[in-house]
């Protein structure tokens, strides 16, 4: 079966690099699942989710907005930040979600709503991929 060639790069490291059967992006218009021989394209990423299937096992990472190219045999996504399920510190992220929620609620002049709403999603997007382990899918019947 045809694979995907996957690089997940930040601007301080590459996070991933694998192939893989699919993966799901979050798309600044929704959700995007990617198969191999996907058509070629170029999108901008959300803070989100992104999920990879490898075989029976699926990995989860949290993205903080960025890129994604398709390429005839290849898929890069070049992340803002990108963490691993595994590698993602919980109270980091509660602590977080707390300082943007206190932040909007001040509604000070100098505040910078988008940018407490988009830690605001940032922490709550880690705190869901942080629930995630990878695992193995169910066999199917
Ligand atoms: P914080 O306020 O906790 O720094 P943030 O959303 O402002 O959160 P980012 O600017 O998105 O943080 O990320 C800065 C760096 O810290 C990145 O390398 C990112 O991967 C890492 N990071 C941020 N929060 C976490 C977390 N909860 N667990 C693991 N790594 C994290």
């Amino acid at each position: 079966m045809s694979k995907i060639k996957l690089d997940i790069v930040t601007p301080e490291e590459s996070v991933f690099s694998e192939e893989v059967d699919m993966l799901v992006a979050p798309g600044i218009e929704g959700q995007l699942g990617i198969l191999p021989h996907h058509t070629p394209l170029m999108t901008i990423l959300d803070i989100g989710e992104l999920i990879i299937r490898k075989g029976k096992e699926e990995q989860f990472l949290a993205i903080g907005g960025g890129y994604l190219e398709v390429k005839p045999d290849r898929v890069i996504v070049l992340a803002d930040v990108a963490e691993r399920a595994e590698d993602i510190d919980v109270s980091r992220a509660e602590d977080a979600k707390e300082r943007a929620q206190k932040s909007m609620k001040e509604e000070s002049a100098d505040m910078d709503v988008a940018q407490a709403e988009a830690a605001l999603k940032r922490s709550l997007i880690r705190l869901k991929v942080a629930t995630r382990r990878r695992h193995r899918r169910q066999q199917q019947a």
